[in-house]
C-alpha cells in the first residue's frame, strides 16, 4: 500500500507564515470615518439611537443592541482623551509601526463611551500614568487608515 509508511512513521509538521496581500472595503461608515480622518484630521464615532454608546471607530450596528446607527448619529471625539491603560514596548520586532521605545496605549477620547488602543510616544515614557491627557500628532500626509494618527501624546497634567 501506498500509505504504509503511515504505520511506521508519524508525520512531522512544519510552522510556516503565509504572505497574503489583500484589500477589502471598510464600507459607509468606515469609509467616512477614515476619509474625514485623512482629509480634515478629525475623529468621528457615532451615537447608537437606542443605547447612547458613542462608537470609535464607528459602526453600521450596535455592537450593544444590535440596532443600525443612522448618518444622523455622527459626532466629532476628542482630539484629545485619557490615557486608561498603557504597557510599554522596548523590543524592536519588523511589524511594530514605531521604534521602540513607544507604549500601546488605551485611550478614551472626549466625547467617546469606550476606548481606542493606539500608540504612544513623542515622551519620557517612565512619566506616563493611567489618567493623563493626551492628544493625537497627526502625519502631515494622511492615507486614510487608523495610523493617518502617528501616535498620541501627552497634554501634560492628570485628568481632572
Ligand atoms: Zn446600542
Amino acid at each position: 500500500m501506498k500509505d504504509e509508511w503511515r504505520k511506521k512513521t508519524k508525520p512531522l509538521t512544519l510552522e510556516g507564515g503565509i504572505h497574503m496581500p489583500y484589500s477589502w472595503t471598510v464600507g459607509r461608515v468606515g469609509s467616512r470615518f477614515f476619509i474625514e480622518l485623512r482629509d480634515h484630521g478629525r475623529i468621528l464615532g457615532n451615537r447608537c439611537p437606542q443605547c447612547q454608546v458613542v462608537w470609535v471607530p464607528p459602526r453600521l450596528r450596535c455592537p450593544e443592541c444590535y440596532v443600525e446607527i443612522d448618518d444622523r448619529s455622527w459626532t466629532e471625539v476628542g482630539p484629545q482623551g485619557t490615557l486608561r491603560h498603557f504597557t510599554i514596548v522596548r523590543y524592536e520586532h519588523p511589524a511594530q509601526p514605531l521604534k521602540p521605545p513607544f507604549a500601546y496605549g488605551l485611550i478614551h477620547l472626549d466625547g467617546a463611551t469606550r476606548a481606542i488602543t493606539h500608540l504612544i510616544s513623542g515622551a519620557d515614557l517612565e512619566s506616563l500614568k493611567p489618567g493623563i491627557r493626551v492628544k493625537p500628532v497627526m502625519k502631515p500626509v494622511r492615507q486614510g487608515n487608523i495610523l493617518d494618527i502617528s501616535f498620541f501624546t501627552p497634554v501634560g497634567g492628570p485628568n481632572p
